[in-house]
């Protein structure tokens, strides 16, 4: 067997969800809404099912969905692109392993910034790269430029971006942008850009890719998800966009993966993307979950860390009177409160990791955030 999967945990996102179900308690770790997604878009789907193909699609994704992502992108970030620049894969993890398996030769080293998704590393090592760890720093985990910097070497081949950041919910800022684009430039880097959050934020501004940046455009590789915008995770429809020279090798990656996705499921979100009242509306019923739990959170003394985006709000463990690591807290507290969390540490390898933060999902009903909040508090 392969010691690199012989030896690894399973992933942090799936034993949370099992201790959830085996205790019966409320799962705030894992990040999905508690309901189905926009019925529009299951109407999509089902219409779609019965009117048109269910064969394979194109292995690049249905043109309608090629299409749509492009336009989505020219309308809400500005930028210019074409169907050839978009191949759907079955999720956006399936976008980020065909993005590393196509950049990441055997001895690359790959920049990735701590906390990470825990899908990037293994990904890279199975690539045979090496995930060089940069780590952010609590409360404000503003970008390491300099430490950046510091672990370049003639390796580095690429550099992993999750913006906005699963679990911290932060943004970069413009200039943390562009001085990330200047060093991807210099050092020659290929971006591979996660931005599966990027219409889930809640300071009411659009959101901006590295991609846009100068000298970004051949060199990124960005990838969005329809589970996140459309709070469809199961559907496992996802995307990536880049230059067509850069596309086409990536696509001969997902050619081997999964071969295609779902056409209906293509079908619908192509259709779910031109509905800007559907997609907005629907950051405007998480906006109030979230603020449903941030304000259940300090009424009963649980401090928090800033982050404006995705679904997620962090607890600090420390400020809120706990002595407990994040994970002693997230394992007694599914099995003793009956209430799931992510510890914070699990997304985190390479320097020590904070080890006072837990995550929690706030896109569920306000009564589910209120009651786990109260069990919370009950159990402490
Ligand atoms: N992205 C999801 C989260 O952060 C998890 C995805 C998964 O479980 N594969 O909760």
């Amino acid at each position: 067997l392969n010691p690199l999967y012989a030896q690894m945990p399973t992933t942090i996102f799936e034993a949370m969800s099992g201790l959830a179900r085996q205790h019966g308690a409320i799962n705030l770790g894992q990040g999905f809404p508690d309901g189905p997604p926009p019925p529009a878009l299951a109407q999509a789907a089902t219409r779609a099912m019965a009117e048109r193909s269910q064969q394979y699609p194109p292995m690049a994704g249905v043109p309608e969905l090629r299409d749509a992502v492009a336009a989505f992108y020219a309308q809400r970030q500005g930028l210019n692109l074409s169907r050839e620049h978009v191949i759907v894969t079955s999720g956006a993890t399936e976008a980020v392993a065909a993005a590393i398996l196509a950049t990441v030769q055997p001895g690359d080293e790959v920049l990735v910034l701590a906390p990470a998704y825990d899908a990037y590393a293994p990904l890279v090592r199975r690539a045979g790269g090496v995930p060089v760890f940069v780590a952010l720093t609590p409360p404000d985990w503003a970008m390491p430029l300099a430490a950046l910097r510091a672990a370049l070497t003639p390796r580095t081949r690429a550099l992993i971006l999750n913006d906005p950041l699963n679990p911290t919910g932060t943004i970069t800022t413009p200039a943390e942008r562009a001085a990330l684009a200047a060093l991807c430039v210099e050092a020659d880097l290929v971006a591979i850009c996660d931005e599966v959050w990027e219409v889930v934020r809640f300071d009411g501004q659009p959101h901006a890719s590295l991609m846009a940046e100068p000298g970004m455009a051949q060199r990124t590789i960005k990838i969005g998800s329809a589970g996140k915008i459309f709070g469809a995770t199961g559907w496992k429809v996802g995307w990536l966009v880049a230059d067509p020279a850069l596309s086409g090798v990536v696509a001969r990656a997902h050619q081997f993966l999964t071969f295609t996705t779902p056409p209906m499921l293509q079908w619908a979100v192509a259709e779910g993307l031109a509905d800007d009242a559907l997609i907005d509306g629907q950051v405007a019923d998480w906006a109030a979950s979230r603020q449903a739990l941030l304000t259940a959170l300090a009424a009963h003394g649980f401090a928090t860390l800033p982050g404006t985006a995705t679904w997620f709000s962090c607890i600090d463990l420390r400020q809120s009177g706990f002595a407990l690591d994040d994970a002693t807290f997230a394992k007694r507290a599914v099995t003793e409160a009956g209430v799931a969390t992510i510890p914070l540490s699990a997304l985190w390898e390479g320097p020590p990791a904070p080890r006072h933060i837990v995550r929690l999902c706030h896109c569920k009903p306000t009564a589910m955030l209120h009651d786990a909040v109260a069990r919370l508090a009950r159990w402490r």
